[in-house]
């Protein structure tokens, strides 16, 4: 087999979407994660996953009497991973903490490999229990068991490894890890550390400073992050404070960005960085199967009748809607369908900004909008963006709804049956975002700011619209008024007249969406560049 001679590489992620049953993932990272390895398996790429086992995933939503978000866990068990009997050991605040490697290979999936700490003989049998759920302490103990527990996981398992690539900058405790192993082979700091970024590739995923993950340097030592390494090792790599994603560029040979703006702004972000990594730009993507009705593609590529099909995700969405929330929308009226993160950026509540626009829209029932998303449990904004959201479905009982606790069906679901996606970030905040490439491929209209991956796909008023026309500012206030006259514009002189006045044109800009991103955004096109861009030396 050809790929046989390509190298092999360890994927290191902190989370995985690969279904809903298995609460390992947060969002977008997760989703590409999993939708990687699943691209990885297809094709037949010499890829394996490095992740953990969360034993209460990420928080669940819930929402109470008076509207307002708030967070529940439980404890999650699996019957369905394979125990691979292997378990290795990471020093962790001096204590000795045993992971046990888990093979999950249940989701069309290459192999990925889950640590846990979950067990009788640790004393810190919590580390591995809520994704992203802790800040400090914690969260670099986790990182710990990601990196350190990771490579030594794959030493016990015998599995060869030519590339580490790193998803995001969590995974950066593993190239300490490599380090140590060459120093204890007798090479110097130096040395291992110019052999070691030969081996590293890096991802970077957020354009957001705060969202780039640093640590005190005492902390790191005292935890016994460090791995051996001395203070002014560590200062070296990462500063200090000890930036993750520095770090990461700094002990990677190539790195990327995950959209063509995404590369500019981190390019930009990193500038004043010495001694790093190229930040090249590779788009991420999505696997067709797991997301796109394929009646779709295959309806768009040979020609039949798209909107019939259309209808009959959208009635199958409007049916999911009533069984969850008990309000049953019309399928004759354009449905808006928006999830994702409620991360302040996203501004997930924005088409209410001026309820004089929207008041009548929603009254008439022009339009329908249905929303999803979950908020950081310590992320106060975005609860209160949630709380806003749930108040106008109660204001706007037929023609608003929020479903409660966002997560693969409720994403797979409204990105096939929704007439249009919205998506409004602040540019140049969205990476990339890929619940518009679903959207895309199943002829779900884009009506978006132009940030992440859609500056590559839009053609505007042919395959979806673009608003706002790229304009960026520093100034929160003056975006926001721009980017909403643009909003209600493009709204109400073209979405919605297409909709109800122009059906032939509709229908033919669903088959160009379809026909324009199927190839340009599969994860099969990412894996070449992967392979291409970042994996192979040339
Ligand atoms: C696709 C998907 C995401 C990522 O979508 P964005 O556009 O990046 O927000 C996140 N969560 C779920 C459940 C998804 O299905």
């Amino acid at each position: 087999m050809a790929n046989k001679n390509l190298p092999k590489v360890a994927y290191f992620c902190m989370e995985y979407g690969l279904d809903t049953s298995l609460r390992t993932y947060a969002g977008g990272l997760g989703i590409l994660a999993g939708d990687y390895l699943k691209g990885a398996k297809d094709y037949d790429y010499p890829i394996v996953g490095i992740g953990i086992k969360w034993k209460q995933g990420y928080t669940d939503q819930k929402i109470d009497e008076d509207g307002r978000p708030y967070d529940t866990y439980h404890n999650y068990k699996y019957d369905f991973l394979k125990d691979t009997g292997v378990k290795v050991t990471v020093k962790i605040r001096q204590r000795d903490v045993v992971c046990k490697v888990w093979e999950v290979t249940e989701f069309g999936n290459a192999p990925i490999y889950l640590l846990d700490t979950d067990l009788p003989e640790n004393e810190d049998a919590w580390i591995t229990g809520q994704l992203y759920g802790w800040f400090g302490e914690e969260r670099i103990a986790q990182e710990m068991v990601l990196g350190i527990g990771g490579v030594r996981a794959l030493r016990a398992l015998g599995i060869d490894v030519d590339v580490y690539h790193f998803n995001e900058g969590h995974a950066l405790f593993a190239g300490f890890e490599l380090i140590k192993e060459k120093m204890d082979r007798g090479m110097s700091f130096e040395e291992a550390v110019k052999a070691s970024r030969e081996e590293i590739v890096f991802t970077t995923h957020t354009p957001i400073v705060q969202g780039n993950e640093s640590h005190y340097l005492d902390r790191l030592m005292y935890m016994g992050a460090n791995n051996g390494l001395t203070l002014e090792q560590l200062v070296s790599i990462g500063g200090s404070p000890f930036n993750m994603t520095v770090g990461a560029l700094r002990l990677s040979r190539i790195s990327n960005a995950v959209a063509d703006l995404h590369k500019e702004t981190a390019n930009k972000m990193w500038a004043h960085i010495d001694n790093r990594a190229e930040i090249i730009g590779i788009t991420n993507a999505i696997h067709i199967p797991t997301w796109v009705d394929e009646r779709m593609i295959d309806c768009a590529v040979n020609g039949g009748d798209l909107w019939e099909i259309h209808m009959d995700n959208k009635k199958k969405l409007i049916n999911f809607v009533e069984e969850r929330n008990g309000v049953r929308l019309d399928a004759n009226k354009l449905l808006i369908g928006f999830s994702r993160r409620a991360a302040p950026y996203k501004r997930s509540n924005f088409i209410f900004t001026d309820e004089k626009v929207i008041d009548p829209l929603l009254k008439e029932g022009k339009i329908q909008i249905v929303f999803s998303g979950k908020a950081h449990p310590l992320d106060d904004t975005g609860k209160e963006i949630v709380e806003n959201i749930v108040r106008m479905s109660k204001k706007y009982p037929n023609s608003v709804v929020f479903l409660e606790n966002y997560d693969m069906t409720i994403g797979a679901m409204l990105t096939r049956g929704s007439d249009v996606w919205l998506n409004n970030p602040r540019r140049p905040k969205e990476a990339s975002g890929t619940s518009g490439m679903k959207a895309a491929m199943n002829g779900v209209l884009n009506v978006s700011t132009l940030d992440g991956w859609w500056p590559e796909a839009c053609n505007h008023g042919v395959n979806g619209w673009q608003f706002g026309d790229g304009f960026e500012s520093e100034d929160e206030k003056e975006l926001d008024a721009h980017d909403l006259k643009a909003l209600y514009k493009i709204l109400l002189d073209e979405v919605i007249p297409t909709y109800y006045e122009n059906r032939d044109k509709w229908v033919e800009m669903m088959r160009n969406s379809i026909l324009s991103t199927k190839d340009q955004f599969s994860i099969k096109r990412m894996l070449e560049e992967y392979y291409e861009k970042l994996y192979i030396k040339h």
